[in-house]
């Protein structure tokens, strides 16, 4: 079994619902079961900033499936949820991003883990920090020592 970590991310329809929603399905992945999950934060957009600001939170699973295996879940709960992708970084019901996958570095086609964001989002660090605070992300240090490189942006506990 491998404990992997979860970004999740809402900007529509109840972003608060879909992310509740989004971590009561992580926990029914086959092979799989939910250890932890972060406060809710807010987060102003990346990217386009014409779209509401966003509900962020990260989420630690235990899981037997293998990474593609797991990512697949990951996508089709993404797809229950409505997920349309339009623009690059637009507004979106539900996203879910492996974080990491045990202590490995994959570099596939459709799966880059450690997520290739995670190391410059303060709406990722934060949460993982506080689930996670002596977490070292393969390859690139602590999980504390990235965060406070990007204290610069915001992201704000909510709930
Ligand atoms: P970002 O990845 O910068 O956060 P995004 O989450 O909006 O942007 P998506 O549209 O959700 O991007 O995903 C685009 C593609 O990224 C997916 O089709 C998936 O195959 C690929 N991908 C690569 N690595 C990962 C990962 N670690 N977690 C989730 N998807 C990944
Ligand atoms: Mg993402
Ligand atoms: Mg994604």
């Amino acid at each position: 079994m491998i404990d992997a970590y979860i970004g999740l991310g809402s900007n529509l329809d109840q972003p608060q619902q879909q992310i509740l929603q989004a971590m009561d399905e992580l926990d029914c992945i086959p092979e799989s079961w939910l250890v932890r999950t972060s406060s809710l934060y807010a987060s102003a957009p990346m990217g386009p900033q014409d779209q509401p600001a966003y509900v962020n939170a990260v989420a630690a699973i235990t899981t037997g499936l293998a990474p593609l295996d797991l990512l697949d879940e990951l996508q089709a709960i993404e797809k229950r949820h409505g997920r349309v992708r339009e623009r690059r970084w637009g507004p979106r019901t539900l996203d879910l991003d492996l974080l990491l996958y045990g202590d490995q570095i994959i570099r596939e086609h459709r799966l880059t883990v450690p997520h290739p964001g995670m190391t410059r989002r303060a709406f990722v660090l934060k949460p993982l920090f506080e689930i996670a605070p002596r977490l070292q992300v393969p390859g690139l240090g602590t999980v504390e020592k990235l965060w406070t490189d990007c204290t610069d942006q915001q992201a704000r506990r909510i709930q």
